[in-house]
């Protein structure tokens, strides 16, 4: 037990993250309340582990967006690289620094219960158990997080970048472009968004980590390679291409396009470079079965994996250079 006696700041936040949290039996043995964390992974798989920073001021402010969304974001960035690579999650582990005194403020309170709310809604959603952390106090007024998460996968079959071959046809799931353009009306009407819960419809303040397309493409066995699509589309195919040594060709007309960006001036660059859609991008062999959805999330064949380093971008018979302009939010 933390303690018997009724307490604020730091042990209460944990008391009440310690209460509400999943518990899950299985791969977690214990959780949060000792030193450690102890898991046990199923016989004959592998543990995949990724950590991600959330910084106020640099991927969320706290006058655009709802505590809920960048608790869920938070979660939601971590939970994206397993998916990328077909892994299941285990548990997840919260570092957080609060600026000092920020617990015994109402405002603080309200924040940090919205952050948890939209955090620990999205881990039940995928069964992603919070299993530990740290709780500290910020050297300055900005609030820290940093998001570790651990997943499993069956010994050797984790879907990596590096493995895609000329030949392979391009793929990425959902829709691209709408992180950038919803952010965008975020940051010119932020009041509009106060009241904003999980959906499609809201692909920046809640993106859905696409886990169930990441583990049903490594189980059925039909992607050669994959990344997720953080960075902007151009980006991203630029890192898989460059670890697996090969270019390709991107449909311009291919590439499905979010609604919220369908409205914008220039919907092609938003598609190639909008950043944090996480979506994944990932190759198959023609011979591969690929649906066209995946638990109702479309699938679109954008392109193809060509032999070389170059990467183009096919429009109306035209070819030209897809240079990898990821879209860097202006937080
Ligand atoms: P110690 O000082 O031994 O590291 P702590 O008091 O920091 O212990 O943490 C007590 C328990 O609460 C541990 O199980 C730890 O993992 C958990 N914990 C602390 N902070 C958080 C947090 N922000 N989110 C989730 N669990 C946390
Ligand atoms: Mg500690």
């Amino acid at each position: 037990m933390l303690r018997a006696v009724p307490h604020t700041g730091e042990l209460a936040l944990i008391q009440s993250v310690r209460e509400r949290a999943v518990r899950r039996g299985g791969t977690l043995r214990l959780g949060i309340g000792d030193d450690c964390a102890v898991l046990r992974p199923p016989a004959g798989h592998d543990i995949l582990v990724t950590t991600d920073f959330t910084l106020e001021g640099r991927h969320f402010r706290r006058d655009w967006h709802p505590a809920s969304s960048v608790g869920h974001r938070c979660l939601a960035r971590g939970l994206s690289d397993l998916a990328a690579m077909g892994a299941a999650p285990v548990s997840a582990f919260l570092s957080l620094a609060l600026p000092a005194g920020f617990l015994q403020k109402a405002a603080g309170k309200r924040w940090i219960d919205g952050f948890f709310n939209g955090l620990l809604a999205l881990a039940d959603r995928t069964g992603t158990p919070l299993a530990g952390g740290d709780t500290a106090s910020a050297p300055g007024d900005a609030i820290l997080a940093d998001i570790v998460l651990v997943g499993s996968a069956p010994r050797g079959t984790e879907l990596r970048r590096s493995t895609a071959r000329a030949g392979d046809l391009l793929y990425v799931t959902g829709a691209l472009g709408g992180a950038a353009s919803e952010l965008a009306l975020l940051a010119a009407h932020p009041s509009r968004f106060v009241k904003a819960v999980p959906s499609e419809d809201h692909p920046h303040l809640f993106p859905l980590p696409r886990l169930q397309a990441g583990q049903r493409l490594r189980r059925a066995g039909l992607a050669s390679a994959a990344i997720d699509v953080s960075d902007g589309l151009s980006t991203d195919l630029r890192h898989l291409c460059e670890e697996s040594g090969v270019g390709a060709i991107v449909r311009a007309d291919a590439l499905p396009l979010h609604p919220l960006l369908a409205k914008s001036k220039d919907t092609l660059q938003g598609a190639l470079h909008g950043g944090e859609d996480y979506e994944l991008l990932f190759t198959a062999p023609p011979s591969a079965r690929v649906p066209s959805s995946i638990r109702g999330v479309p699938v679109t064949e954008i392109g193809e994996i060509v032999d070389g380093t170059e990467i183009l971008l096919e429009k109306n018979g035209q070819f030209s250079p897809l240079l990898a302009r990821g879209w860097e939010h202006a937080l």
